[in-house]
């Protein structure tokens, strides 16, 4: 297994039997693409839309905050800026063959995209601290030689709780994708951790939409009892599973 010691690149980690020049060679290539941010965007280039200032000052709050986060759990903090954030106007994101989303992070890209809210500033930042989480979970590439193909696959091993099956031979004989386990639970963690900073962030850019939302968390209030137990379970994810979420374990 190789630990890199990263600057930029969202990824603690790559895993498998490629050699370790050409692991480092792929963390090389992942830190150009944090740094310059224009790969790949050609075909959805027509959808993106500038940054407003106001997005880059609540960008760089949750990145702070998600930062924070890593820090406390003994993690490097993610050295990106807001050029790591690409803002959308509303587009199927699903075109990219990913399930129709509001956000999304890209790990070969060292990207988080957004659809623009239209709604409000808390609308924006809490994307922006969703898809953040993703990358700053414990991000792990299992990275395998094909002898026949001379060729290193490189494909996820773990984001925050979601991992996905080690690749071998057998499974490549038989054309078989490797199993994906743990996605929703992941959501469901990376949901609570955004509710968790969004009800922390103090900003007078949200304080308008703060008050709005605590006007809907008052209506919550009233819910029936269930209802309520399982917001209340959806924080204990955040507080059980950060650890394994930033740290990664011995997995
Ligand atoms: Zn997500």
């Amino acid at each position: 297994m190789e630990n890199f010691e990263h600057k930029q690149a969202s990824v603690e980690r790559i895993v498998g039997n490629a050699s370790s020049e050409s692991k480092e060679a792929f963390f090389n290539t992942l830190e150009s693409a944090s740094r310059e941010q224009n790969v790949h965007n050609e075909m959805y280039r027509e959808h993106e839309v500038e940054k407003t200032s106001e997005q880059i000052v609540l960008f760089d709050l949750a990145l702070k905050s998600v930062n924070q986060l890593r820090v406390q759990r003994g993690m490097p903090p993610l050295d990106w800026t807001s050029d790591n954030l690409h803002i959308f106007k509303p587009f199927r994101i699903e075109e990219k063959g990913i399930p129709n989303h509001d956000g999304i992070f890209l790990t070969n890209e060292q990207q988080v995209w957004i659809e623009r809210s239209d709604l409000s500033n808390l609308g924006d930042i809490k994307k922006m601290t969703h898809e953040l989480l993703h990358a700053a979970g414990y991000n792990a590439l299992q990275s395998d030689y094909v002898p026949e193909l001379d060729v290193n696959l490189i494909n996820t091993y773990r984001s925050g709780l979601y991992m996905q099956e080690r690749f071998n031979e057998e499974m490549r004989a038989e054309g078989r994708k490797p199993q994906a386990y743990f996605r929703n639970w992941n959501e469901a963690v990376i949901e609570s951790l955004t509710k968790q900073l969004c009800k922390e962030y103090k900003h007078p850019l949200l304080s308008q939409d703060r008050h709005d939302l605590e006007s809907e968390i008052a209506a919550a209030l009233e819910y029936p009892r269930h209802e309520r137990s399982t917001r209340d379970e959806l924080d204990d994810l955040a507080y059980v599973f950060g650890d394994v979420f930033f740290g990664g374990g011995n997995c």
